[in-house]
């Protein structure tokens, strides 16, 4: 028995804060507002597990307007979404994950983030892809306003 689920989530770039995706601090000039650490990346893919098992969506599990998931650690979300799979008999089979970002570069830290996903989703690296894309200059994100992600996960019996 498998179920498979689709995350989307896209934030915008904003002052003072580190950039945080799937995870990793990776360098750049700016951060993504948001009330948690704003990993775009984690987002995505902590409502892909929670539309897997039809389990509504990480507004609902973690709503914007409490104050105890200011500045949080995306990765609770992604651990909540784990827990509530795990607790309905589904474990990961494998992730899909494009990023869309005009800047930065994320080539040369698209593997950096593969490992920590697959660490967080406790699956092999291999079972893990992440693909950074841009919008070639087409749109907010082409415009780099801020960045985009899509996420697939496959959950198994
Ligand atoms: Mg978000």
């Amino acid at each position: 028995m498998t179920r498979i689920g689709l995350g989307f989530d896209s934030h915008r770039f904003g002052p003072g804060r580190a950039l945080v995706l799937g995870g990793v601090k990776v360098e750049h000039s700016a951060g993504l507002a948001a009330h948690s650490d704003g990993d775009v990346v984690l987002h995505a893919l902590a409502d892909a597990i929670f539309g897997a098992i039809a389990a509504g969506d990480i507004g609902e599990h973690f709503p914007d307007t409490d104050p105890k998931w200011a500045g949080a650690d995306s990765s609770i979300f992604v651990a909540r979404a784990l827990e509530l799979a795990s607790e309905a008999g589904y474990a990961v089979g494998n992730c899909d994950i494009t990023i869309l970002a005009e800047a930065p570069k994320l080539g040369p830290v698209k593997s950096a983030l593969a490992c920590n996903i697959a660490k967080l989703l406790k699956v092999p690296a291999s079972d893990v892809s992440v693909k950074a894309k841009t919008a070639e200059g087409m749109g907010p994100i082409g415009q780099n306003e801020g960045i985009a992600c899509y996420a697939t996960v496959l959950l198994g019996k």
